[in-house]
C-alpha cells in the first residue's frame, strides 16, 4: 500500500515567523512529497510493497542506499511536522522530570539543542531521544534516522537541512534553531512518545 504525505497537524501559518507558510509550502508540499513519491515508486511491485515504512527503512539500510534515503527522509519529515506546534507549551510530568535529571533544566536542553544543531556539519537532523532511561541529544547525517534503531526512542526532531530555514532565516541556522526551540517544540508529542516507550509509527 502506498505511503501518504503526513498531513500538517496545524495551519500552514501556525509556525510563523519561525517557519513560514512559504517554507512549509515547499518543504511539506514539494520536498517531503518527493521523498514519499520516490519511496512508493521504488517499492511498488516488490517484496517491500506491504511493509510498514519502518520495515522498509530497516530492510533498505545498508542494502539499498537510494531506497534508504527516500524512506528514511519520508519518516523523518512526518516526525518533524509532529515535533512542532503553534503553541508548543512546556514539558510536564515525567518528561519534565527527565529533562531536569538529564540536562538540568528545560532552558539548558534548548540551549544544547541549539548548539548541537548549529554545530552539525552540513545536512542532517538533531533529535531529543530516550536511551537507557535517560534523555539524550542525538544527531544523524543527511537522511539517516532513529526510526529503525534499537534501544533509542526518538521524542522530537529538528530538520537541519537548508531547505528547512533558508527562505525565513537565509543562512542563519542558529536563528532558525532559536526560533523553533523558543516556543514551537511540541512537548505533548514528546510526552506521548516517552509514555508509549516505543518508536512512533509513520502511519499512526
Ligand atoms: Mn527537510
Amino acid at each position: 500500500m502506498a505511503f501518504e504525505v503526513t498531513p500538517l497537524p496545524y495551519e500552514d501559518t501556525a509556525l510563523a515567523p519561525a517557519v513560514s507558510a512559504e517554507t512549509l509550502s515547499f518543504h511539506h508540499g514539494k520536498h517531503h512529497k518527493a521523498y514519499v513519491d520516490k519511496t512508493n515508486a521504488a517499492i511498488e511491485g516488490t517484496d517491500h510493497a506491504d511493509k510498514s515504512l519502518e520495515e522498509v527503512i530497516s530492510a533498505a539500510r545498508g542494502n539499498d542506499q537510494g531506497l534508504f534515503n527516500n524512506s528514511a527522509q519520508s519518516w523523518n519529515h512526518g516526525f518533524y511536522w509532529n515535533s512542532m506546534a503553534e503553541k508548543g507549551g512546556e514539558p510536564t510530568d515525567e518528561l519534565k522530570t527527565m529533562i531536569d535529571d538529564s540536562f538540568g533544566s528545560v532552558d539548558e536542553l534548548k540551549s544544547q539543542l541549539q548548539d548541537r544543531g548549529a554545530g552539525h556539519f552540513a545536512s542532517g537532523w538533531v533529535w531529543l531521544a530516550e536511551k537507557g532511561g535517560k534523555l539524550t541529544i542525538e544527531e544523524t547525517h543527511d537522511g539517516d534516522t532513529l526510526a529503525d534503531q534499537d534501544g533509542v526512542n526518538p521524542l522530537l526532531v529538528i530538520d537541519l537541512w537548508e531547505h528547512a530555514y533558508y527562505l525565513d532565516h537565509q543562512n542563519s541556522r542558529p536563528a532558525y534553531l532559536k526560533a523553533v526551540t523558543s516556543d514551537k517544540l511540541n512537548w505533548s508529542f514528546a510526552s506521548e512518545n516517552l509514555t508509549r516507550g516505543s518508536t512512533w509509527s509513520y502511519t499512526s
